[in-house]
């Protein structure tokens, strides 16, 4: 979710150490589930959480046949500076549950970081430097399974090693994959907030829960599938980029598809990484502005997504 690779790193420092408790929920819908919780604020037991993602990832499941088991699960009982994310490299999602009373509330962004999952597995494919990576970054997934989902690691786990390891694997990336992740990941959000839409079947899920639309400001307008709003962050927003195609491409794309989920979000990955793979060196010499024209053009053309009308000026979430 962010422009360079975003690393989630399982370990405390020292210095939090002191005031966090690391809790182990056994599941089998996850690789893991660490709660790490910090003793200054409320703690959350597996109780609390651990039925309800069960639940959702059951539910995320039935739209892909991308295998969302697959994802290790980190539990915070506080605000994450970035909210909740997906860190494709070590597999983590981070969850941020800092209000256990809105739980139920946030599960879009749930499903939105199951989004990225899935997108992943297209780029895992495709993408010659993360196809190369696979077998350590599912070597990694072992690890966490073996290691890090119970309070007994198996003997030989070395959490300092396999840390370095993964920092190693991140940081091996070329600077042209930098700028190619720069260039997708507007795709990737958009992307991820679509399969939030389908699995929650409400084309405005992820909106709805975003800060601004909860205090009745229709900033939030942007992440909605009901209109084409305009990008007032003029393409320096990833979450921004396409909102004025996010109705045509919903109504113009994905409802017609809707009827075999797993068929459209391949074909929808595709597309969005074949976009921006293909052009991500001529459009990361662009001004974000213009990229941002440039890329929402090509994809209309493609997706032959007919607008009807101007972008929709009246206020207010369907
Ligand atoms: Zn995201």
């Amino acid at each position: 979710m962010n422009k360079i690779i975003f690393l989630v790193f399982t370990f405390l420092s020292a210095s939090t150490w002191a005031e966090s408790k690391v809790t182990y929920c056994p599941t089998n819908s996850f690789i893991g589930i660490q709660i790490r919780n910090n003793l200054n604020f409320p703690i959350i037991a597996c109780s609390d959480v651990q039925s309800r993602l069960e639940m959702a990832v059951t539910q995320a499941q039935k739209i892909t046949t991308v295998d969302l088991s697959k994802t290790f699960l980190v539990i915070y009982n506080q605000d994450l500076p970035k909210g909740s994310a997906y860190s494709w490299v070590t597999s983590t999602m981070s969850v941020d549950i800092s209000d256990i009373q809105s739980t139920d509330n946030s599960m879009a962004v749930f499903h939105h970081e199951m989004g990225h999952k899935i997108y992943f597995e297209t780029l895992s494919k495709v993408v010659p430097e993360v196809s190369e990576r696979m077998p350590k970054i599912l070597a990694h997934q072992d690890y966490l399974k073996k290691c890090q989902s119970t309070s007994t690691p198996e003997i030989g786990c070395d959490p300092v090693q396999t840390n370095s390891e993964i920092q190693k694997l991140n940081d091996s990336f070329s600077k042209q994959f930098d700028q190619f992740i720069y260039i997708t990941t507007p795709y990737n959000e958009l992307f991820a907030d679509i399969v939030a839409s389908l699995v929650l079947d409400d084309v405005n899920a992820i909106a709805k829960v975003m800060a601004e639309c909860t205090n009745s400001d229709y900033a939030c307008e942007y992440r909605a599938f009901s209109k084409n709003t305009i990008d007032k962050f003029a393409g320096e927003n990833p979450y921004s980029r396409f909102s004025p195609i996010r109705r045509d491409l919903w109504d113009g794309y994905v409802a017609l598809r809707s009827d075999d989920t797993d068929k459209l979000l391949k074909e929808l990955a595709d597309v969005f990484i074949d976009e921006s793979y293909s052009h991500f060196v001529e459009d990361y010499k662009l001004i974000e502005g213009m990229s941002a024209l440039v890329e929402i053009k090509r994809l209309k053309t493609r997706m032959n997504l007919n607008v009807l009308e101007s972008p929709t000026i009246k206020y207010g979430l369907q």
